[in-house]
């Protein structure tokens, strides 16, 4: 069965008029650190080429900033600087002329990283650097016409179309809603007047590109915010941007600072997709519709109910550049899905480093990572399969390498199969099923239940060994760690020991939070339920109150367990979680009543519970069970033994450098070091 057959409305062409879409799954708008003018367009161009290549219909592209006011990266404002852009429409046409590839215009105003940034009113957002200046009229007029030249300009250095963005608390939408536009000139008040300025930037744009030109607008079309915009506004704007010339409207959910989760991987699949459904029942041009729509049969099913014309990915296009090929040729299970996580992608953009992908970090890695075939195929032995030695094999194995992939356990994927237990983690069964299947795909040779030793491995001859055996936990040196209440967190997450009532967990790094999350946990999990996910985040889908949200602090189901999660650091609990995400345990945890202690002295652990000191007092908490959750420490016998023996061995993941072993880092080094072999 063809692509075509299975998903038949994700591959029928969208016709636009004066140009038509191939299909309806396009890339969606991210910044990666590729646009900035310093890393070179070249690498911008292979980066969206091998997306083109890989079969989406259409490319929106990191946000451009008009000025430089804006901030956010490399503006868009000379003839000069549109001649640089060439470089990436040209080799996306050369990909795929039938690829459309959009830029967007990105205006950050009050998140402006600089003192010159502008907005409405002056009136400083919780994640923005400086209080913006106030723009008058001559500002506005500036900014208007910025836009138009910045569109013009993209016209004219080969780009398909624009997108304006007007959500996510950048400048269009803080004319938007009254908390951030106190004007009261006409671009403030009522909301016919509070729209004029975005409904205005369509207007230029759009006569500034001409009729035959993709004109995409980003509208919030739920915010999230209390106070955000109420229902009736949204399809007000939403018409004046049609009339105003817009061909696409896109729909986003989202306002930077709003403390509601929208993409992680908690956010159930597809989840907002019926507030596209709702608003496409009210305009004539097409909508995009996002957010946790990671793999066709999803976007199908979307496509199916009528949400939406078109569907956004836009992480999922880092994990798998080839995810929209592979559902055509029916290789759906060979997707390389993105879980979510947001580790090495926005984490990494809200620190200022280059965008890559936890799953795949050959993502705006493309032009220095390559894995070529290998001059000279070698035999190697890859000796443990969690997510290190899972990716060396792999990608050993698609250079051409003949690769003996050797697991203890009966099944690979190492701590991922702790992870795909903790409720909201459950995509990271994807990625299991990725290399499950590329084990076979690639004729990998998987030896299960097999314990690897040194004189075995020389025995055979392998050219190479990558010693992939991970860790073992750490056992903290406490008096009555061997106490019958004492639990590691492997036996708790994996469900072999019984948890009591009243639980203590030594160690607050990402699997004591983890396992704080399990053990509260009550009921469905939010990440497979929209509604439990609306319930736990006070999101009313239903009347759809103003920004979505109903302000009311929400209700979260527990256990029920009395649960303190400690560390000896004096810190706030929490702080090494993830930039983008950490925010979402923690908030999810203090609704469920779970107590945060720092500066925890271990004293010892007996029939009375767990003995403790803190700032200088002594404490008891009396607990039934003491879950250990204090990291991790290297398991490399084998190597060292390997290494006695003379044979060719190296190491990676965990075995190479446990503290604070993750899996990106794992996956990262493992990949790099298969295509250097
Ligand atoms: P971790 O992040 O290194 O945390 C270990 C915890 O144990 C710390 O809270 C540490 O705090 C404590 N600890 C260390 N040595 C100790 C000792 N001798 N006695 C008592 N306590 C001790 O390790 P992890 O939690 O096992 O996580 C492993 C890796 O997986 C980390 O890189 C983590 O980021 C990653 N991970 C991430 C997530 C996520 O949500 N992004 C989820 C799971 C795992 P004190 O030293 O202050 O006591
Ligand atoms: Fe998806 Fe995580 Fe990769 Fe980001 S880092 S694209 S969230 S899998």
């Amino acid at each position: 069965m063809s692509g075509a057959d299975r998903y038949p409305l994700m591959f029928s062409p969208l016709d636009l008029g004066f140009t038509k879409l191939k299909n309806r799954i396009l890339m969606g708008s991210m910044h990666t650190g590729l646009e900035d003018v310093k890393n070179g367009f070249e690498r911008q161009a292979k980066f969206f080429a091998d997306r083109a290549r890989g079969g989406v219909g259409m490319i929106i592209t990191g946000g451009i900033p008009p000025n430089e006011e804006a901030g956010g990266g490399s503006k868009l404002s000379t003839p000069e600087e549109a001649e640089q852009h060439r470089i990436v429409t040209t080799a996306v046409h050369a990909a795929d002329p039938d690829v459309k590839i959009v830029m967007q215009i990105l205006h950050t105003g009050p998140l402006a990283g600089t003192p010159k940034c502008v907005a409405p009113s002056p009136i400083r957002s919780r994640i923005g650097r400086y209080v913006p200046n106030e723009l008058d009229a001559e500002g506005i007029e500036k900014q208007l016409n910025d836009f138009a030249t910045c569109a013009a300009l993209a016209k004219s250095a080969g780009y398909d179309g624009v997108e304006i963005i007007g959500s996510a608390g950048y400048l269009l939408s803080t004319f938007l809603v009254e908390r951030t536009n106190q004007r009261t000139d006409e671009y403030g008040g009522s909301f016919e007047n509070r729209m004029r300025f975005p409904v205005e930037v369509v207007r230029r744009v759009r006569e500034a590109v001409g009729p035959d030109f993709i004109v995409v607008f980003r509208i919030a079309a739920m915010d999230m915010l209390e106070g955000g915009m109420a229902w009736d506004e949204v399809v007000t704007l939403g018409k004046a941007i049609e009339t105003a010339g817009v061909t696409i409207v896109s729909t986003h959910f989202c306002w930077h600072e709003a403390p509601v989760p929208t993409i992680a991987t908690m956010v159930p699949r597809a989840a907002f997709t019926q507030v596209t459904g709702r608003l496409r029942a009210e305009l004539g041009v097409p909508l995009i519709t996002s957010n946790r729509i990671n793999m066709p049969a999803v976007a199908e099913q979307v496509l199916e109910r009528g949400d939406a014309d078109l569907v956004s990915m836009a992480r999922p296009m880092l994990a798998d550049p080839d995810l929209v090929k592979k559902a055509w040729e029916g290789r759906e299970d060979e997707i390389n899905t993105c879980i979510a996580c947001n580790q090495a992608c926005l984490d990494h953009t809200f620190t200022g480093k280059m965008t890559s992908c936890l799953v795949n970090p050959r993502a705006c890695y493309e032009t220095e990572l390559v894995a070529s075939t290998a001059e000279t195929p070698q035999r190697v032995a890859v000796v443990g399969a969690g997510p290190a030695g899972l990716s060396y094999a792999v990608t050993a194995a698609q250079r051409g390498h003949k690769v003996t992939l050797i697991e203890s356990g009966s099944e690979v994927g190492g701590q991922f199969n702790l992870a795909k237990r903790i409720p909201g983690k459950e995509e990271f069964e994807e990625t299991l099923r990725y290399y499950r299947r590329m084990i076979q795909v690639l004729g990998i040779e998987l030896r299960l239940n097999t314990r690897a030793d040194a004189a075995g491995l020389k025995a055979e001859g392998f050219d190479q060994v990558v010693v992939a055996t991970g860790i073992s936990p750490r056992t903290p040196s406490v008096p009555g760690i061997d106490h019958p209440k004492v639990v590691s967190y492997i036996d708790a997450i994996m469900g072999r020991r019984e948890i009591g009532q009243r639980v203590a967990i030594m160690g607050a790094g990402g699997i004591g939070f983890d396992v704080a999350e399990l053990i509260t946990h009550a009921g469905v999990s939010a990440a497979l339920d929209v509604n439990v996910f609306a319930k736990e985040w006070g999101i009313d889908f239903k009347n759809h109150p103003r920004g979505g949200v109903t302000g009311v602090t929400p209700v979260v189901e527990s256990s029920g367990r009395e649960v303190t999660l400690m560390q000896r650091k004096a810190d706030a609990l929490g702080k090494t979680l993830g930039r983008t995400t950490g925010w979402t345990h923690r908030a999810v945890l203090q609704r469920r009543g779970v107590r945060m202690v720092g500066g925890v002295e271990y004293l010892g652990i007996d029939d009375q519970g767990l003995h403790v000191r803190i700032g200088g007092e002594d404490r008891t908490f009396e607990v039934d069970t003491v879950i250990v959750c204090a990291g991790q420490e290297p398991l490399r016998a084998l190597y060292d033994d390997l290494i006695a023996q003379g044979v060719n061995a190296s190491l990676v993941g965990g075995a190479f450098e446990a503290m604070e072993l993750d899996a990106k880092r794992a996956i990262d080094q493992a990949t790099r070091l298969a295509i250097a072999a």
